[in-house]
Formats: C-alpha cells, structure tokens, sequence
C-alpha cells in the first residue's frame, strides 16, 4: 500500500520533514513515499536551506476541500502516481468548512491542515505527532468504510476518546488524540472487516508513540526536567531522545554555530565573535569538507547581521519543534548584560564525531 506525503506551499519544510521521518520509522504494509518535489532537495547546503524554506503561513488562506483535493490529483498527474495509491496533502492553508482533515473517498486523496493545532493543545506540542495521527485515522478509516456516507454513519457525536469521535467543537480533539485509541464498537467493525493484521500494528505503534511523547513532554514540564540532545554535525541534527525523538535539522552554517556555543559554556560576545573565526571554520569545514572562508567570514560580519539572523533562525527551529517552555535551555539566549549562551548543563550533551 503506497502512501504519497506531499504538501503545499504554506506547509513549512521542517514540519513536513518532521511529520515524514515518524511515519516513514513505522514498520508495516504502508510505504510512505516522500514527495517527489521534496526529493529534489538532496543537497542540504545553506542557500539550498533559504531558498527551499516556503512562504510564512497565512492566516487568511483559504481554500475549499476540492481546491485542496485538486492540489493532489496534479501532484497525481505529474508524476503519473498509480490509482490505488494514496495521497495525502499537508497543507498550510484553511478551508471553508472549518475541518482540520477530510478524505476524497473516490480518488483517495486526503488533506491535513497543519496550522491551528497550537490554539488547542497549547504551543508545546510538537505538531507533526497529531498531523501523523490524523494521517492514520485516515487510512484506517479508509479501510474500514467505502464511502463518505458510511463514515458519516459510524461518527460518535459524543466523544468516547475514539478514532471516530465527530468532534464538532474542535477542542475535543485534544481528548481523540490523548487516548489515541478506540472504541469497543469500532474495533468490533475492525473485526468484521478483516483488517490485515501488519496494517493494523502499524497504526497502532504510531499512535502509541504520539501518545507517549504527549504525555511524556507534559509530564517532563511538570518535574522540570531535562532532556538529553545529542548533536551530530555530519547529519546537521539537534535529537531529543527524551522528548518523543524529536529532531531538529539545521543547515551546515547553522550547526557551526551552534557547535561554537555549545563549546563555549560560558558565552560569547556578539562582537567579539570574530576572536572564534578559526574555531568555527574548522566546525564548518568539518560539516561541508569546503574550506569556504567566505561562508564563515560573513557570520561573523557585524554589517551584514548575519549572526543575528542565524541565531533567530536556529532558536525558531528549536522553539517550533520543542514548544517554548523545553526550548528554553537549547536556545542561545542573552540575559541582562550576560554573553550570549546555551543554557543546558552540558552532562546531558552528546556531541558524536
Ligand atoms: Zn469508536
């Protein structure tokens, strides 16, 4: 069973990525395929990173489920996508009717709207868990009724923590995904439909895994505790193995920077960044194998600001991935008249080689 993930030009690059490395880490009858447009992105060099990081979302883009249908039925004609192939969009934009995600019964085509999931679940949680268990729910339900109405049928409009809880008020969603389970009657239906038995363990060991991290990041808010990252500069990744595996990418400029102030506890000035330039040319010719002076001389060109915009960069990738509260001490942040600096006790810092 192919499962296309493709998405539109207000899905941000990172949640895409997010959301296709944890479906793609299941194990079963569903072969998640990458967007072949996002292929394209195979070298992750720094102007590749600007360049490819689509428009902001807006939110006053609005478009009808057919709108968001036809964006996958083209992605379907350009790259000549076999019929009983499914193709889900995610998609930045609002639609009229207010759904957060909806299936084409007749050309499997499904949309998930990736913006708005913050007003109910609170800015700290990580978005592409939902936006996964949402790709699920679909693809089960797609199994389990052949056609719209059928599913209409089997909707619980009181919310009993099921896959098919209506939730008209959008809030109760956050009761759906909390259970990430369902119902005794529902998986009666499973039952009678003959559901193979590698399609069922695959969405039930992703939805596990959403509702770990859910209630495991919750819990570590609570206890105040702090998470392990590991930095590996040659894949250019920040992962958070205590947070629900979370990983954050940055581009090669942005790890060497990133590197220099995890090696430097105690700070740095902004303007004495110069006094690092050798430190971080090496950090970045270690990444690229390009012993571009120029690349790392105009990080630290005060003019031109382009150590500001990198440090605003890498903190919006960490805060949009960990949520603000756990961000706080992976940030580089300036306090009072203090340097610039990485907060986390550096115990809980693997940096591999
Ligand atoms: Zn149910």
């Amino acid at each position: 069973m192919n499962v296309h993930i493709i998405r539109d030009e207000h899905c941000p690059l990172a949640v895409y990525q997010n959301v296709f490395d944890k479906l793609s880490k299941s194990i079963g009858i569903i072969n998640f395929i990458k967007s072949k447009d996002d292929a394209l992105i195979q070298d992750d060099t720094d102007d590749m990173f600007d360049e490819k990081e689509r428009k902001p979302m807006n939110k006053y883009h609005f478009l009808s489920f057919s709108q968001l249908y036809d964006i996958c039925e083209n992605y379907r004609k350009k790259y000549n996508i076999d019929k009983n192939d499914h193709v889900f969009l995610l998609s930045g934009a609002n639609n009229y009717q207010n759904w957060f995600s909806n299936m084409d019964h007749e050309r499997n085509n499904y949309f998930v709207q990736v913006t708005e999931w913050e007003l109910f679940f609170g800015a700290e949680i990580e978005v592409s868990f939902i936006l996964c268990y949402q790709v699920m729910s679909w693809l089960l339900k797609r199994k389990l009724f052949s056609s719209e109405s059928k599913v209409k049928a089997a909707v619980h409009t009181k919310a009993r923590g099921c896959m098919m809880d209506f939730c008209q008020n959008k809030r109760d969603i956050t009761l759906k995904i909390r259970t990430a389970d369902l119902c005794p009657d529902c998986l009666n239906i499973i039952k009678s439909k003959d559901v193979p038995l590698n399609f069922l363990n695959q969405v039930f060991f992703l939805w596990e895994e959403i509702r770990k991290n859910i209630i495991f990041r919750e819990r570590a808010e609570f206890l105040n505790r702090t998470g392990r990252m590991i930095i590996n500069p040659p894949k250019k990744t920040l992962f958070f193995p205590d947070y629900g595996d979370i990983v954050v990418r940055l581009s090669p400029q942005q790890m060497a920077f990133y590197q220099l102030f995890i090696s430097e506890p105690n700070g740095i000035n902004m303007n004495s960044l110069i006094d690092h330039a050798k430190t971080l040319k090496d950090y970045y010719f270690k990444i690229t194998g390009n012993d571009d002076i120029a690349a790392t001389t105009n990080i630290y060109a005060i003019k031109d600001n382009v150590a500001s915009q990198l440090l605003s960069k890498i903190n919006r990738k960490l805060v949009g991935n960990l949520g603000k509260t756990l961000a706080s001490c992976y940030i580089i942040e300036r306090t009072y008249n203090e340097p610039h600096k990485i907060r986390i006790n550096r115990e809980y810092v693997t940096l591999l080689p």
